[in-house]
C-alpha cells in the first residue's frame, strides 16, 4: 500500500474533500434513517391504536343513538314514529356489528376486550318483525280504547238525560199527587241512575287501569252493578225498562264478553310486557357493548400514553446521538480542514503570496514559510531563488560600480529615512569629502589612473566608518559623503580629520596638485539634531558651505560647519 507521505498534493486534497464529503453523507443519511424508523413507529400507532380509539368512540355515540331510539319505541304517541324508530334500531345494529368487527380487526390485542357474540345481536334482531306487529296491534288497541271511552260517555250521557227526565216528572207528580208508587218509583230511578254512573266510572277505569288484579276486579264489580241495573230495571215502567234494556245492550259487549274492556286492557298489558322485556333484551346487549367500548377506549388510551412516551425517550435519544454524530462530523471536517488543509497547504500559499508581495516592493528580509508537500517545497525554493535575485538587484542599483560602495540612490534613501524617523534617531553628521585638483590628476595621470584613485579613496572610507553607524556612499564624481547617526559631533571632526590625514598619509603623487605633491581631500562637516533640520537639502547646504569653505582655505583640511580647519 502506498504510504500517505508518497501522495501527491491533488491525491491528498481529493482524498480529504471526499472524507468530509462522506461525514456529511454519513451523519445526513443517519438522520434520514433515524426520521424514517420513528415516522414509520408512528405510523403504525396511530393505525393499530389512534384509528380503533376514534372508531371506539364512534361507537360509543351509536350506542347512545340506539338507547334514545328504544325510548322513543317507548315513549312516541304516533305509530309511525315507533315503527320509524324499530327500523332505525335494525339498521344501526346491523350498521355498528359491521363497524365492531372492522375496529377488532385494526388491532389483535382488542380480541379480548371485545368479548361480545355478534350471533346473539343477530338472534335478537330477527324479532324485530314481532316487535313490529306488537307496536302496530297496541297502537290499534288504544285507538279502540279511545273509541270505546268516547262511546260509553256518549251512551251514559244519553241515558242519563232520559233518567233526568224520568225523574224530574215523577218529582212533578209526587207534588201533584202525593202517591207511595210515585215514591218508590222515584227511589228506584234514582238507584238505577247512581249504578249507571258507577258502571260507567269502572268501565273507564278498566280503560285506564294498568294491573291485570285491579281489572279482573273491576270488571267482577262492573258485572254485578250491570246485573243490578238488570234486576231494578225489571221494576219500572214498562217504557223505561225498554230505554234501559237498549243501553245495557249496548253497553253489555263492555262489560261481559271476550272483548270486553278488561280483557282487551289485559290484552294490552300482556302486549307491553312482551315489548318491554324485547326492549329490555335490546337495553342489555347495549350495555354489555357500552361498558366493551369503554374498556377498549381505556386500554387504547393508556396504550397510546405508553408507545408515545416511549416514541419520545427514542427520539429524544435518536436527537442526542446526531448531535454527537454532528459534532464528531464536524470536529473531524475541521481536522481535516485546519491540519492538513489549513497548515500543510493554505498556510504556506498565504506566507508565500506575503513574502512575493514584500519581495515585489523590493524588500529582501522575507520569512520562507516550511512545508513537508513535494509541490509547495518545490515552490518555495523558487521563492528562495527569487529573493536572491532581488537581494542582488537592490544591490546593484545601491552600489557604485566602480568604487563597489553605495551610491548616490541608498545616500539620498537613508539620509531621509534617517530624518523622517525621529523616534530612533536624534542626531546627525554629514560628511562631505571632494578630491583636491582631481581635474588635473585625471589630466595628467590619465583616467584609468583617476579611477583607481577613486576605488582607493573609497576603500579608506570604508575602512575608516563604522559599519553599524556610519554609511559611506559616491555623492557623484570625485565627491564623496558620509552620514553618521547618533553620534557626538567630535566622533565626526575626528573621523573628518582621520580620513584626511589617512588619505594625505596614502602618498598617491599628484604631480599637477597646487597644495601638495600627493593627492589629498578636503572635507566639509556638518552635525544638528534632528529637530533642527527642516529638510535634507538644508544638512546638505550646511555640510557643502563647510566644504566650500574647506577648499577655500587651501585644501586638504577639514572645516566643521564653517569654522576653519586646524
Ligand atoms: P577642486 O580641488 O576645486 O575640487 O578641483 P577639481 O579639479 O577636483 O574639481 P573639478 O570639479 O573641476 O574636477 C573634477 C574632476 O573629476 C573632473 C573629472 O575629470 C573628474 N572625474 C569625475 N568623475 C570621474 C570618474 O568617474 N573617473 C575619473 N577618472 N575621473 C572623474
Ligand atoms: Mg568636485
Ligand atoms: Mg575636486
Amino acid at each position: 500500500m502506498t504510504s500517505v507521505k508518497h501522495l501527491t498534493l491533488r491525491t491528498k486534497l481529493i482524498l480529504a474533500f471526499g472524507l468530509i464529503a462522506s461525514f456529511s453523507i454519513i451523519s445526513s443519511g443517519a438522520a434520514v434513517y433515524l426520521f424514517k424508523a420513528y415516522q414509520a413507529q408512528l405510523l403504525s400507532v396511530s393505525q393499530s391504536q389512534g384509528e380503533p380509539l376514534i372508531r371506539s368512540t364512534d361507537h360509543i355515540e351509536k350506542l347512545r343513538t340506539l338507547s334514545l331510539q328504544l325510548e322513543r319505541i317507548k315513549s312516541a304517541d304516533g305509530l309511525s314514529q315507533r315503527i320509524i324508530a324499530l327500523e332505525e334500531i335494525e339498521l344501526q345494529w346491523s350498521r355498528l356489528l359491521t363497524d365492531l368487527e372492522a375496529t377488532k380487526a385494526l388491532n389483535p390485542d382488542l380480541s379480548e376486550i371485545y368479548t361480545y357474540k355478534p350471533e346473539s345481536i343477530k338472534q335478537l334482531l330477527t324479532a324485530i318483525p314481532i316487535m313490529s306487529r306488537i307496536i302496530g296491534e297496541l297502537y290499534y288497541t288504544q285507538e279502540q280504547n279511545e273509541t270505546i271511552h268516547y262511546d260509553v260517555l256518549k251512551r251514559q250521557e244519553s241515558i242519563l238525560a232520559f233518567y233526568r227526565l224520568e225523574i224530574h216528572s215523577t218529582r212533578q207528580q209526587i207534588a201533584v199527587i202525593m202517591q207511595a208508587e210515585n215514591s218508590r218509583k222515584l227511589n228506584l230511578l234514582t238507584d238505577i241512575e247512581r249504578r249507571i254512573n258507577k258502571l260507567t266510572s269502572l268501565l273507564l277505569e278498566g280503560l285506564s287501569s294498568k294491573h291485570n288484579q285491579e281489572l279482573s276486579r273491576l270488571a267482577h264489580r262492573s258485572l254485578i252493578v250491570l246485573r243490578e241495573i238488570e234486576q231494578l230495571n225489571n221494576l219500572l215502567d214498562q217504557n223505561i225498562q225498554t230505554a234501559t234494556a237498549a243501553w245495557i245492550i249496548q253497553v253489555k259487549p263492555y262489560v261481559a264478553s271476550v272483548d270486553s274492556v278488561f280483557q282487551q286492557r289485559k290484552r294490552q298489558i300482556r302486549l307491553k310486557r312482551i315489548l318491554n322485556s324485547h326492549i329490555d333484551q335490546h337495553v342489555l346487549k347495549i350495555n354489555k357493548l357500552d361498558k366493551i367500548t369503554h374498556d377498549s377506549v381505556k386500554f387504547l388510551k393508556s396504550e397510546i400514553v405508553t408507545n408515545a412516551s416511549q416514541i419520545t425517550q427514542d427520539i429524544a435519544l435518536a436527537s442526542k446521538l446526531l448531535i454527537a454524530l454532528a459534532i464528531v462530523c464536524l470536529i473531524s471536517v475541521f481536522l481535516i480542514v485546519w491540519l492538513f488543509v489549513g497548515r500543510h497547504i493554505i498556510r504556506p500559499f498565504i506566507e508565500t503570496s506575503r513574502s512575493m508581495q514584500l519581495l515585489a516592493k523590493g524588500e529582501t528580509q522575507i520569512s520562507i514559510p516550511k512545508s513537508r508537500e513535494k509541490e509547495v517545497k518545490k515552490m518555495l525554493t523558487s521563492l528562495k531563488v527569487l529573493q536572491r535575485y532581488v537581494a542582488k538587484v537592490n544591490d546593484l542599483a545601491e552600489k557604485d560600480s566602480l568604487t563597489n560602495i553605495f551610491n548616490r540612490r541608498h545616500f539620498d534613501k537613508i539620509l531621509s529615512q534617517s530624518l523622517s524617523d525621529k523616534e530612533s534617531n536624534t542626531s546627525i553628521s554629514l560628511l562631505m569629502c571632494d578630491l583636491d585638483h582631481f581635474k588635473p590628476y585625471n589630466d595628467y595621470y590619465g583616467h584609468q589612473q583617476g579611477d583607481n584613485c577613486l576605488k582607493f579613496f573609497a576603500q579608506i572610507l570604508e575602512r575608516l566608518s563604522d559599519s553599524v553607524s556610519d554609511h559611506a556612499c559616491r555623492y557623484g564624481g570625485e565627491e564623496f559623503a558620509i552620514i553618521i547617526l547618533n553620534k557626538p559631533s567630535h566622533y565626526a571632526e575626528s573621523l573628518a580629520q582621520l580620513i584626511c590625514n589617512e588619505t594625505s598619509k596614502a602618498l598617491i603623487p599628484h604631480k599637477q596638485s597646487k597644495c601638495a605633491d600627493v593627492v589629498t581631500v578636503s572635507v566639509g562637516v556638518a552635525t544638528m539634531q534632528i529637530d533642527e533640520i527642516k529638510d535634507v537639502n538644508h544638512l546638505i547646504s550646511i555640510a557643502d558651505k563647510a566644504l566650500y569653505q574647506a577648499k577655500n582655505n587651501g585644501r586638504n583640511c577639514v572645516l566643521i560647519n564653517e569654522k576653519r580647519c586646524s
